[in-house]
């Protein structure tokens, strides 16, 4: 028999395909060739495989015709990561490994010259491919041993050297290699998410109510937040604050986002399994594919698939580049990004809270009273600065708050509660698991998430409630978009209000009302939020 197979993953986005690499050893026309559309840094693989494995001491069958074929045929293949399941079929199909059990094992790693294994990116998410297909144990790069584990149920061998790999294979003992680096340098981005996040305590922040309680909602619904309000008003202290009332991640959300960062490059094996929900604030220079994601080759995750499951902050939003303003509409809409490649769009999830902040003017000093105006732009650039946030981003935003600088003696004003996260985070956990009761036979856990035809057929508004909405649109007030907005929040405003255990009823005309404050930017009332604090 003069072919064996051995498996790997192919990686489109997070998304892992099982690939069986074929590879058939036999007399005839001297030469490798690859077959199963491989990108050019895959063809390159035969000649790393036919070195590493002369410089491991082995022998390539240099006489013969070999030809290894990728499939499933139709999928484009990308990466180095198929070196060491295309040398491992290339030994046994030339009989110098055995094949029994070959198949069972998915083999992660790319091959230098001199024949060591080194660190890839996406080990986790190929892992996890390679595990929802059935198989079992899988070979990676020893740096990577900790993160393949993270996938439960498999076994993991991590090696240095294909030298290593080998001897595993034939079951002789295994040979000393030295031992490689893990990534690192440019390949191993920094990821400066979570960082100073522990001590910020929604505690500190004061005379804010009403954007507290605007807070609590949005966290609490996975809503997308934009604070406006002249430079002072402590907008980056509130958004800073928002991971800090979200529960841990799930089991499921917390894998995800592991696997995004093993994607990006950007995990650190130290660190292991990412379980608090993450945190960025990019700058506004920020490029398209640092923050949506890009690059050449394998596709990197950007900013805001780092933040799935947590919060993504855009300060001075309207100062972004306008290629970035309008590539959110689409996460801002369903949760994911789709990246063009020559070839085929990549999709990655990005599900997180997007809180945008803006100030009244390019100068931030803008205020509405004339006698505390110090604004120096012109009015045409004041309406050009809010331009940019008007119309398909501010429609997909589900609530609006206006901040002002904290007036002197606002620790004393009496609607005040000065509640720490924790005790908020409480009753956002409570509401969430409310709402996971709620969705529990469905795809999306938050009312963020829940799509239109669901709310309207499922959980349809009451008459009275319903009436309100329609009475917005009628008057201009709100876009269709904008009602289905207000239908989501007002679940969430029931949600936070609901006893436990109280019935999962329609929200009711009261919450509506407050949905549509929260959408509108208008002010609270003050019975809405000393229902809160009570
Ligand atoms: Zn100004």
């Amino acid at each position: 028999m003069p072919f064996a197979t051995a498996r790997t993953v192919s990686l489109h986005g997070a998304v892992g395909h099982l690939i069986d690499v074929q590879a058939d050893v036999s007399p005839g026309l001297v030469g490798t060739t690859l077959v199963g559309r491989p990108d050019a840094s895959l063809n390159e693989a035969r000649d790393r495989c036919r070195m590493a494995v002369i410089n491991s001491e082995l022998p390539w069958p240099s006489t013969k015709r070999i030809t290894v074929l990728l499939s499933p045929a139709d999928l484009h293949k990308r990466g180095t990561h198929f070196d060491l399941a295309i040398a491992v079929s290339v030994l046994a199909a030339d009989d110098k490994l055995p094949r029994a059990g070959l198949a069972a094992t998915a083999f992660i790693g790319e091959l230098t010259l001199a024949g060591q294994l080194r660190p890839v990116t996406g080990v986790l998410p190929m892992v996890l491919a390679a595990a929802e297909r059935g198989v079992r144990r899988v070979v990676v790069p020893e740096p990577q041993a900790r993160e393949a584990a993270m996938v439960p149920g498999m076994s993991v061998l991590g090696l240095r050297s294909l030298a290593q790999v080998v001897a595993e294979l034939r079951g002789d003992p295994v040979p000393d290699a030295a031992p490689v680096a893990a990534l690192s340098g440019s390949r191993l981005l920094s990821w400066r998410g979570e960082e100073r996040m522990e001590a910020l305590d929604l505690a500190d922040l004061r005379g804010i109510e009403d954007a507290k309680y605007a807070v609590e909602v949005a966290a609490a619904g996975g809503h997308h937040l934009m604070l406006s309000g002249p430079k002072g008003s402590g907008k980056t202290s509130i958004a800073e604050r928002i991971p800090s009332l979200l529960p841990p991640l799930s089991a499921s959300e917390s894998l995800e986002l592991t696997a995004i960062h093993s994607l990006a490059g950007t995990l650190d094996p130290a660190t292991g399994l990412m379980v608090d929900p993450p945190y960025a604030a990019p700058h506004h220079d920020a490029s398209k594919s640092a923050l949506i994601g890009g690059g050449s080759g394998q596709v990197r995750p950007g900013e805001i698939s780092r933040c799935h499951g947590g919060v993504l902050f855009l300060d001075e939003f309207p100062l972004f580049r306008s290629d970035v303003i309008d590539a959110l509409r689409q996460p801002l809409e369903t949760g994911e990004v789709s990246i063009a490649r020559r070839e085929e769009m990549v999709r990655l999830p990005a599900r997180c809270m997007i809180v945008l902040a803006c100030n009244p003017c390019p100068c931030g000093e803008y205020r509405v009273l004339a006698r505390e105006n110090r604004c120096t732009c012109s009015e045409v650039r004041r309406r050009d600065y809010r331009a940019r946030v008007a119309g398909p981003v501010e429609d997909r935003i589900d609530v609006v708050r206006h901040v002002e600088p904290a007036r002197l003696g606002a620790e004393r004003d009496p609607m005040a509660v000065h509640e720490s996260s924790a005790t908020v985070r409480g009753r956002v956990t409570t509401a969430r698991e409310r709402q996971g009761r709620r969705y529990a036979a469905d795809l999306w856990r938050l009312n963020a998430h829940a799509p239109a035809t669901a709310l309207n057929e499922r959980w349809p508004l009451g008459p009275e409630a319903s009436r309100l909405v329609e009475d917005a649109v009628y008057a201009g007030r709100l876009t269709r978009r904008g009602a289905v907005r207000v239908h989501r929040l007002a679940l969430t405003v029931a949600d936070l209000a609901a006893a436990p255990g109280a019935d999962d009823g329609p929200p009711g005309a009261d919450d509506v009302a407050v949905a549509l404050r929260l959408r509108s930017g208008q002010p609270l009332l003050v019975e809405t939020l000393s229902r809160r604090a009570g």
